[in-house]
């Protein structure tokens, strides 16, 4: 969507945004990405520009801004060319925090908000299991009641950040699953990642390796009351409230990545001369190219749909599984045409087109698989029976 069709503070934070990630050179990331190393500078620039507490609330240190304006701000992001590597960085502190924002007691917010605005409290995400899957009602991590305090134990997979985080968001059951309501019993927690109490094993992944993955094994981690994010045994219903914001915002982040492809690619193919033409006069070269920018701009029309319904307090479940399933789509098959284009040179590390490849792929399968996004929308945009 052009700039203009902005509001004033929207085309602000976009410019402010765009300005400071083309501080961040490809290079910079094609480095970040070969050594694993945290893009510290990147978040440290978006910290003391305070947009990271684009979603916090005023009263907490935060901008008090909606879901359009996150999502903006992270198309912004990834379409430097940072990608995943720095959209992913940024995204931990504007997501993970949203059940303390909405579920949170008033204690918790003071204590943990202004920190997280501040970009001086890194947290992780601890939802998937191994054992789990996409069905989240049969974690096993649990939470007991020891004297005054729980006692967690179990494995989380998949856990971002949890090399350098100071506390982690974990799902915990509670009570034992209950096939006539398996999503209650299950408990939220907002705990300091005992380095003690919990093993962190890096994974080795095939993108983003600038934001670390990982396997955490969990003994014994103890837990307060005060640690509790709404209420025992609602902790699913707390976190379901932040999937479709959060699934509003990667759909615009594989929109970016797919943009900042598709102007390497159309600047490579301007310039590579093959048979005495430039690549980009053949139409096998320009069409893909051509059809991802369609398909780019239908998928951010859609997700900014989404957003505007969302921060009217609409419901826009299929709006936004929609724009999830087409950003996804169409931001890895612009990397994909980008890459094509490159020729032989699209494999090379250099070019950066691979990076961005590799990490676009990523959207086809978490926070929720392409297959997930479709199972909603035959279910509750079509109305068919529940498949699983
Ligand atoms: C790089 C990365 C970072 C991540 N970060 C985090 C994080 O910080 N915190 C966190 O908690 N999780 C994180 N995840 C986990 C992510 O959310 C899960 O991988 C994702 O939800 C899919 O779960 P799964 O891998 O267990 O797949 P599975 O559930 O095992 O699914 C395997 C395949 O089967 C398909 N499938 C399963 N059930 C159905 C069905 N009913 N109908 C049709 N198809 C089905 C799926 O779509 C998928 O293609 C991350 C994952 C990756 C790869």
């Amino acid at each position: 969507m052009s700039d203009e069709a902005l509001t004033d503070v929207q085309r602000e934070l976009v410019a402010h945004a765009r300005g400071l990630a083309a501080g961040f050179s490809l290079d910079y990331w094609h480095e970040k990405d070969e050594k694993a190393e945290y893009p510290w500078e990147f978040v440290k620039a978006f910290s003391a520009a305070g947009l990271l507490g684009v979603l916090v609330p005023e009263q907490y240190g935060g901008l008090g801004l909606g879901v359009t304006e996150a999502a903006l701000v992270l198309r912004e992001v990834a379409a430097s060319g940072a990608g995943t590597s720095g959209a992913s960085a940024i995204h931990f502190y504007v997501f993970p925090p949203g059940p303390i924002i909405h579920h949170g007691s008033d204690e918790m917010k003071q204590r943990v908000l202004p920190a997280v605005a501040a970009g001086e409290l890194l947290m992780a995400f601890g939802v998937t299991e191994p054992t789990a899957g996409t069905d989240t009602s049969r974690i096993t991590t649990r939470a007991v009641r020891v004297d005054d305090h729980w006692e967690i134990s179990g494995q989380k997979v998949w856990t971002t950040n949890a090399q350098n985080a100071s506390h982690i968001l974990l799902l915990t059951r509670t009570s034992p699953r209950d096939d006539a309501r398996p999503l209650d019993g299950m408990t939220l927690f907002f705990v300091p990642l005992d380095r003690e109490k919990c093993t962190v094993r890096v994974i080795h992944k095939l993108g983003r390796a600038a934001v670390d993955s990982n396997e955490v094994f969990i003994d014994g981690l103890i837990g307060t009351d005060q640690d509790v994010v709404g209420e025992v045994g609602q902790g699913f219903k707390h976190l379901l409230s932040g999937l479709n914001p959060e699934r509003i915002v990667l759909a615009m982040e594989a929109v970016g990545i797919g943009l900042a492809a598709l102007r390497l690619a159309t600047d490579y193919a301007k310039q590579r001369v093959v048979f005495d033409h430039p690549i980009g006069s053949y139409q096998a070269i320009a069409h893909p190219l051509a059809r991802s920018w369609a398909e780019l701009h239908a998928a951010e029309l859609m997700a900014l749909h989404a957003a505007a319904l969302f921060d009217q307090g609409l419901p826009c479940g299929p709006e936004t599984n929609a724009a999830k399933y087409l950003a996804a789509d169409a931001g890895f098959k612009a990397c994909d045409a980008a890459l094509q284009t490159h020729g032989g040179f699209g494999y090379a590390r250099e070019y950066h087109i691979e990076r961005l490849w590799r990490e676009a792929r990523l959207f086809g399968l978490a926070p929720v698989s392409q297959e997930m996004a479709l199972n909603y929308l035959s279910e509750r945009a079509l109305g068919l029976p529940k498949s699983y």
